[in-house]
């Protein structure tokens, strides 16, 4: 059966990212050899390494003086990574969500941690718009999508402090002004590529500015000196990602990719509001384009288990919320086609026409 893979992370990639990857994994460049079996400081392997780099900065169009690396260790390796290179007296830190939460537990080892605003009295069901943040502060952290809780920041802020921002689940969902921000990192395994590996954007005269002696590993310098090769890169999932990338760039870019989102979050969220059986849980202003939460209505809260059996024979995946929310979580990332939230929301349609007449 046709799957509609609304999977929150990892989650659906381009299809071309998956053959291509594929085809890699049995033979790369023809060589007889697979790229999991050949020297990440092969002649094939940097040319990889280094196109991905490239294409990385051309799409996001990212400006002279910011480095981009793959490490390993996902985004939540970041949570300590951004502390240990630019936390020296005072950081300040926007909890949205539960990823917002873990960054600031791992910011706290480092010195006085402010939480400038938090949603977490509504169940992250929005995002703070009223703060300040301290003007002495080393730096402050944002989660732009809230991957669990359906919320996203849709601009790029303002900030008189260097801005640090976890874009693990809106990476290349639209065009962004790298000049905004002073480090923007992010697990690859919500719109780029297999699980395993994490991008960061960071501005290089940030660097270097602590007074702590950093771990070699933990150090971006090091990354940045060695060109992401400090150690061996996950190689296969950099691949992967040449390939996304590769894609994002004949699909016409970020400004094509975002209006495609656009639509596909338009057509969903007009049905959870049009649908009497179902309601939305995050602010209208604050909806991500990226994870859309939904629950039934009170009234019909009893039929949550006969929604998702209605959506498991239809072959749409992935769509039970997260156990913080609760009820259902479509994730509509960058390779999901329309034509699969068309399914979906004929299905929420189908649902009601059975039990409204
Ligand atoms: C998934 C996610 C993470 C965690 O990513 P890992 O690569 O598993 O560490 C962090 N932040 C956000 C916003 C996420 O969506």
């Amino acid at each position: 059966m046709k799957k509609y893979n609304f999977n929150a992370g990892p989650s659906i990639l381009p299809q071309v990212t998956i053959d291509q990857t594929a085809k890699a994994i049995i033979d790369i460049n023809g060589s007889g050899m697979s790229i999991m079996e050949i020297s990440h400081r092969s002649k094939d392997f940097e040319a990889i390494l280094d196109e991905a780099v490239s294409l990385f900065k051309e799409i996001l169009n990212i400006p002279q003086g910011y480095s981009v690396l793959f490490l390993g260790g996902g985004a939540s390796m970041q949570f300590c990574m951004v502390p240990f290179n630019l936390f020296e007296k005072k950081a300040a830190y926007l909890n949205t969500g539960t990823w917002a939460s873990k960054a600031i537990k791992e910011a706290k080892l480092f010195g006085e941690t402010i939480e400038v605003a938090s949603s977490k009295d509504a169940n992250f069901s929005y995002i703070p718009k009223d703060y300040v943040v301290p003007a002495d502060a080393d730096y402050f952290h944002i989660t732009t999508n809230n991957t669990i809780f359906g919320t996203e920041i849709h601009t790029d802020l303002d900030s008189s402090v260097p801005l640090v921002a976890d874009m693990s689940s809106d990476i290349f969902s639209r065009p962004i002004d790298v000049s905004k921000y002073a480090l923007i990192y992010g697990g690859a395994q919500k719109n780029l590529a297999p699980a395993g590996l994490a991008f960061v954007i960071v501005k290089d005269e940030l660097l270097g500015k602590v007074s702590r002696q950093i771990p070699s590993m933990l150090d971006y310098r090091t990354h940045i000196k060695e060109g992401s090769m400090f150690n061996t890169p996950p190689v296969v999932p950099i691949f992967a990602a040449l390939q996304t990338l590769k894609w994002l760039k004949q699909m016409g870019g970020l400004k094509v990719m975002e209006k495609i989102n656009k639509e596909k979050a338009a057509l969903l969220y007009d049905e959870i509001d049009r649908n009497k059986l179902f309601k939305g849980t995050a602010a209208i202003e604050d909806r991500s384009l990226m994870n859309i939460c939904f629950v039934m209505n009170e009234k019909y809260i009893s039929l949550e288990a006969e929604f998702q059996a209605l959506a498991d024979s239809k072959g749409i995946v992935g769509i039970k919320g997260h156990r913080s929310v609760g009820g259902f979580r479509a994730s509509t990332y960058n390779a999901l086609p329309k034509e699969s939230v068309q399914v979906l929301v004929d299905a929420m349609k189908e649902f009601e026409q059975k039990h409204l007449v």
